[in-house]
């Protein structure tokens, strides 16, 4: 099975000003196609991986093929991530307190303690990389951040994400990563994580 562009649920323009349609244009059509692009080159003679859940081949990495492995773990989770990323934006903006945003003032204290940390998490990934919220095994929310385009799936459920690679902000923001991190907290997808953190 070859691995295909998932179409936003949102036109590129409908972030706006919080992240501008030509940085949603080229990331989803050009940087995530060629995730998916190098993916499905690196699965291409492996018809039995091809068959295989994206989520389970990235867990389990170490099994894969020597000479693929490092192409699956970084072009297969750019797609993962990517994926994950669109489907939690929304230019929408109200939300009423959910499951998922009571246990965030449960286990944070405040939402504003919540919104820090990750915030912090976001700004101190040195170079490439995205920050995350994921729910552990044990049910508990925990904020980290990863290199490149390494999941957090060995860490718990990915809940949350934000891409801070340049790509994901430079063209409107410039050197201002600060600056889209706090966009982003204005086209949350509310809904979404709470169906995440739900299943
Ligand atoms: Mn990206």
């Amino acid at each position: 099975m070859k691995y295909l562009l998932p179409e936003l649920k949102y036109n590129y323009r409908d972030l706006e000003p919080y992240i501008d349609e030509k940085t949603m244009m080229i990331h989803h059509q050009k940087h995530h196609q060629a995730y998916i692009n190098n993916l499905n080159k690196a699965l291409e003679n492996y018809p039995e991986l091809q068959e295989k859940d994206l989520e389970n081949l990235l867990k389990n990495a170490n099994d894969l093929p020597a000479e693929i492995r490092t192409a699956v773990i970084n072009n297969g989770g750019g797609h993962f991530n990517h994926t994950l990323f669109w489907e939690l934006l929304s230019p929408k903006k109200e939300y009423q307190e959910n499951e998922v945003l009571r246990e965030i003032k449960n286990q944070f204290g405040s939402f504003e303690n919540f919104k820090n940390e990750f915030s912090k998490a976001a700004a101190t990934r040195f170079g490439s990389g995205w920050a995350w919220l994921v729910v552990t095994d044990d049910k508990k929310l925990k904020v980290l951040s990863t290199a490149n385009q390494d999941t957090p799936l060995n860490e718990g459920k990915p809940i949350l994400a934000l891409d801070v690679w340049e790509h994901a902000y430079y063209l409107n923001y410039q050197n201002r990563r600060p600056d889209y991190i706090e966009a982003f907290w204005n086209v949350i997808n509310w809904d979404k994580v709470n169906e995440y953190f739900l299943n």
